[in-house]
């Protein structure tokens, strides 16, 4: 297990916000747009929760990798969990990754478009048996 003296604080490099899942292709073309900003990834972690992660260095790490304002530092920074944390987790860290609009985009072309075609197409057989 690496431990937090021997490595470069990459928990404090990052600020990950959950998002809802994308349903229609409005909500993937957002994905799309999230994609086009510079140090933006979205993924889907191990407990399948949508992610949308910004990395940027947490501007109370110092030089040497340490947090300027330790005791003070938010609930969330010591809450953290280094047995779990994105250096020594076991599991898988993401189900799926985006770090492009290209990764996105070839994403919507091969598995979105035909998912959403072929509900369509079931939501029409379904209301072809309403006749009146
Ligand atoms: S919790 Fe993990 S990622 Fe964060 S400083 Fe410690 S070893 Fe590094
Ligand atoms: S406040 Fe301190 S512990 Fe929290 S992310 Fe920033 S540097 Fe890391």
């Amino acid at each position: 297990m690496i431990k937090c003296e021997d490595c470069r604080a990459e928990c404090c490099r990052e600020v990950c916000v959950e998002m809802d899942p994308p349903e229609t292709i409005e909500d993937w073309d957002i994905i799309r747009w999230m994609l086009a900003h510079e140090n933006v990834a979205v993924y889907i972690d191990e407990e399948d929760a949508w992610l949308v992660e910004f990395k940027t260095k947490c501007r109370k790490l110092d030089d040497h990798n340490r947090c300027v304002i330790y005791k003070t530092r938010p609930k969330i920074c010591s809450d953290h969990p280094v047995d779990d944390c994105v250096m020594n987790s076991k599991d898988p860290a993401e189900k799926l990754r985006f770090d492009s609009m290209d990764q996105v985009e070839k994403h919507i072309e091969e598995v979105i478009k035909p998912k959403l075609l072929k509900e369509s197409q079931k939501q029409l057989e379904d209301l072809e048996k309403w006749k009146f």
